[in-house]
């Protein structure tokens, strides 16, 4: 079967030579919910508008359902747009606005009505069809430009920053919409966000760009807990990088040779790990265990082997049954660590020192 979308070997570059996107490649399935996430300027838009015909490829394929669709019209692409400042007519109604996109479809009127009454009815928008969009709230304006994207039935919804302009809580409420809305419609979804949580709560997986190249493409929680790069690992979640020299590879472990003596982690990515070779390894706080210093260092040994750190517990603040921790390691970097009060209580204080310990297979190396 083919891929819904695909790109490959994308470029853009704009006619002022700015090179937007480089080497993009991806092969996206039916139904799955994408995210590109990155900070601003790295090329998640451009990328957007390519896919949606308003911008040109400068080179490569842009395949939709098998077809190349390089030259073809935005119109004519199964494609649909929401941007971010949703761009509704203020001088038309809810449902003018709605019908809009069919209009430009030339669908007879009494079609169009019904498809229309059918997207308002399932955005819940029926009780204020006929209002005037510039009277409405951010929720109720986000809500109709999702619909009028949808009356038009796309395979593809693009969605630049939909949620941008909206409060936290109205945020999480829509970005709960969004997800069930997409698994009804079953269609596919590649959303644009600067904002990771927005990305790992609603996506199937994330494409992490950095000025113009793609970092990493990954489910929400491998990008979490194994990351492929030094600007993914610093970029999402919490990690400490801890950098060193490869002593050995043995089994897909690797150990480097570091400022706090040899550490271990999975070579994931399965990088050529030979001796000498520079690299780092990132512990995620998920994987971090403390031992508080009363444990025997006989009974820590048997448990994580060398891959102890030394540290002290800058901040420690219990939130009903779970203790939340800065850890600050001797180089200066701090790390965030989470962990059930009954394991840690009255054995760890603010101020008191600890280790870090960590399973080798639950960190990651990568390179430097
Ligand atoms: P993002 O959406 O990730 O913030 P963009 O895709 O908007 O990034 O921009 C990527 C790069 O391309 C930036 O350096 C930006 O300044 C540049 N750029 C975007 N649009 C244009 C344009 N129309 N002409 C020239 N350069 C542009
Ligand atoms: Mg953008």
């Amino acid at each position: 079967m083919a891929y819904d979308l695909q790109l490959s070997s994308v470029y853009k570059t704009y006619d002022n030579g700015t090179p937007a996107v480089i080497d993009f490649n991806i092969d996206v399935d039916k139904g799955e919910f994408i995210a590109f996430l990155g900070p601003s300027g790295c090329g998640k838009s451009t990328t957007l508008r390519m896919i949606s015909g308003f911008e040109t490829v400068t080179s490569g394929d842009l395949m939709i359902r098998g077809k190349r669709v390089n030259d073809q019209l935005p119109e004519k692409r199964p494609t649909s747009m929401i941007f971010q400042n949703y761009a509704l007519f203020p001088h038309m109604n809810v449902r003018q606005n709605v019908r809009f996109g069919l209009e430009v479809k030339k669908m007879p009127r009494a079609a169009a009505d019904r498809k229309v009454d059918q997207i308002l009815e399932k955005l819940g928008l029926g009780a204020i069809a006929d209002m005037p969009t510039s009277r409405l709230s951010g929720g109720q304006r986000q809500r109709i430009a999702l619909a009028r994207s949808l009356v038009v039935e796309p395979d593809i919804l693009l969605l630049d920053e939909p949620l941008g302009a909206l409060d936290a809580n109205l945020r999480k409420s829509i970005q709960n919409e969004l997800k069930l809305l997409q698994r009804d419609l079953g269609i596919t979804f590649v959303f644009v966000t600067h904002a990771q949580s927005e990305a790992l709560a609603l996506s199937d997986r994330i494409v992490v760009m950095n000025a113009g190249r793609v970092e990493q493409i990954s489910p929400p929680r491998e990008l979490y807990t194994r990351p492929r790069s030094q600007f993914v690992a610093r970029f999402i979640g919490s990690n400490a990088i801890l950098p060193g020299t490869v002593k050995g590879d043995e089994d897909g472990i690797v150990m480097l040779e570091t400022a706090f003596g040899p550490l271990a982690g999975a070579n994931r990515a399965q990088v050529d790990a030979h001796a000498g070779r520079e690299m780092s390894i990132v512990l995620p706080a998920e994987a971090v265990d403390l031992v508080p210093a009363d444990v025997a260092e006989a009974e820590m040994r048997a448990n994580f082997g060398s891959n102890t750190i030394p540290c002290t517990i800058e901040t420690l603040q219990i939130v009903g049954h779970i203790m939340h921790m800065v850890v600050r390691f001797e180089d200066g970097q701090t790390i965030n660590v989470e962990g059930h009060e009954d394991k840690y209580r009255n054995r760890l204080k603010a101020g008191g020192s600890a280790f870090v310990a960590w399973e080798s297979g639950s960190a990651t190396v990568i390179d430097s």
